[in-house]
């Protein structure tokens, strides 16, 4: 009998196993948080690879985490310490909405895209394969 979880480690095993030119016109993949908890703290493992597979830095992603969760977050080499228990997958779901807001283009709905600062803290997300531009906060 397999489980969903079996078809799961399947199908990452495929896509690990094609030829990167191939998974790039894929449709987008949400990476996902593996996390453990250590005592009163979340620990997430893979935080770095992560941010490198959406193109974002670490330390945006960790102040909008900190700040949805309202959880104090510090970066450790490549992990995230969230200084509280957290259960389940509220990381992730915060993680897919951070994704939602500032990194997927608004009009083409793909993932190559870069934040551009415009100065007095305005920012808008710039699409490199359509070249759409959206305001982002
Ligand atoms: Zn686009």
């Amino acid at each position: 009998m397999s489980s969903e979880k079996d078809y799961d480690k399947l199908l990452s095993g495929i896509y690990a196993n094609l030829p990167e030119k191939v998974t790039k016109t894929e449709r987008f993949e949400m990476p996902k948080f593996e996390f453990f908890v250590e005592g009163n703290k979340t620990i997430v493992k893979n935080f770095k690879a992560v941010a490198d597979k959406v193109r974002r830095e670490p330390a945006l992603i960790a102040k909008y985490l900190s700040k949805e969760l309202a959880v104090p977050v510090e970066i450790q080499n490549d992990r995230l310490i969230l200084a509280r228990k957290l259960t389940g997958d509220i990381i992730n779901k915060k993680f897919e909405e951070f994704v939602v807001k500032l990194v997927m283009c608004r009009q083409c709905n793909r993932p190559d895209t870069h934040i551009e600062e415009l100065g007095h803290g305005l920012r808008q997300l710039v699409c490199e394969s359509c070249g759409a531009r959206t305001a982002i906060r």
